[in-house]
């Protein structure tokens, strides 16, 4: 991929560029984005900036060796690690990033901009924990221990490193801090606060904006995955739940939510990455009524068909159930990453909605 391929962050792109223009090459990056900015694509065209063997004008030429290599993700000096768990797409008792390469380079090469549901799905382990084990941290040392095939830049995309481990991290530290020559790790995470200190404070961080409304239309045009398929099945969940606090029925509400969380249908929320993905969609819902309690409707960024239950809503909420709400949802997707039950967490986000709906009126 070339700078000029990544959608939106030309200014990140821009300053990859000159850090590599100036020999300011950083040993170990981090990246931090909301999911779905583009942090991915943006690491890609840097590497791929730094091995190519012609760049010009601020980028990659796209078509060396070595640009061909990395577009494939077949570049035997670019590493990928990224948080696993075991599943019937492998047989190994101990998984790491390598034992799914094969499903990363498929997704990666469909979509960049992919979510953390998307990757669980490809790699086929949708309803589990992920994590970056210390096997993993065993297998890259010895990987960064060749000498490089092409005498160019060996690199680690180290894909959430919020869900490794202290004894991961351990590991890992020394060659974070000291990796071999024209060795550089690039960090990406969703929450820079999660990921271990030991680790952040050994690199250089760069905020990865978030996407505009006509740069993410172009990254779904793009992709190959339905994300309005998602976005219906949660529509459906939110609007029943909302039906039901509406009418005061906080029983029905309850049932809703249960219901979401305990069926294993693919629209369902039984996956605590669906879960979060539900969270943060529940967001963008509230942020439209916000706006239209606000007059603001040409702000808003729904389908038609919704009209009518969005403009119930914000007559039906006021403007303090948005904000609450939201700071709700937040705790509520922090509490989901440290694993607590999935049924106590949203029996009380329940609640709390149902608490200030009746405040409101
Ligand atoms: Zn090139």
């Amino acid at each position: 991929m070339r700078f000029a391929d990544v959608i939106g962050n030309a200014s990140v792109a821009r300053m990859l560029a000159s850090m590599a223009d100036n020999s300011r090459v950083a040993h170990a990056l981090l990246l931090y984005e909301n999911e779905g900015s583009g942090a991915l694509p943006l690491a890609l065209a840097y590497v791929q900036y730094l091995c190519c063997q012609n760049p010009h004008d601020g980028d990659s030429c796209g078509e060396c060796p070595s640009c061909r290599q990395i577009s494939k993700l077949i570049y035997p000096d670019m590493h990928f690690v990224f948080p696993v768990n075991k599943g019937p797409k492998t047989n190994d008792d101990k998984p790491t990033s390598e034992s799914y390469l094969k499903c990363w380079r498929e997704l990666v090469l469909q979509d960049p901009y992919f979510t953390e549901a998307q990757l669980q799905k490809a790699l086929g382990v949708e309803n589990k924990n992920t994590l970056i084990a210390v096997a993993e941290a065993q297998k890259l040392i010895s990987k960064l221990s060749l000498t490089s095939v092409a005498d160019s830049y060996k690199s680690v995309i180290f894909y959430l490193p919020e869900k490794m481990n202290q004894e991961t991290a351990n590991r890992l530290l020394k060659i974070v801090e000291e990796p071999p020559e024209k060795t550089i790790f690039i960090f990406i995470t969703h929450s820079p606060e999660k990921v271990l200190q030991t680790i952040f404070s050994r690199c250089q961080s760069i905020r990865v904006l978030p996407l505009s409304r006509e740069e993410a239309a172009k990254v779904r045009a793009l992709s190959p995955f339905d994300q309005d398929e998602d976005e219906s099945s949660y529509m459906d969940i939110f609007s029943d739940l909302m039906g039901a606090l509406m009418r005061s029925d906080l029983l029905l509400a309850q049932e809703t939510m249960e219901a979401a969380i305990e069926s294993k249908d693919p629209g369902s929320l039984s996956s605590r990455e669906r879960q979060k993905a539900f969270c943060s969609f529940v967001g963008k819902c509230l942020r439209n009524i916000f706006l239209l309690q606000n007059g603001q409707s040409t702000l808003t960024d729904y389908p038609g068909q919704y009209e009518d239950f969005y403009q119930t809503a914000a007559r039906a909420c006021s403007q303090s159930f948005c904000q609450k709400t939201a700071e709700a949802l937040s705790k509520t997707v922090s509490l989901i990453d440290r694993n607590v039950n999935s049924q106590i967490l949203f029996c009380d986000l329940v609640n709390r909605l149902y608490y200030n709906m009746k405040q409101a009126r």
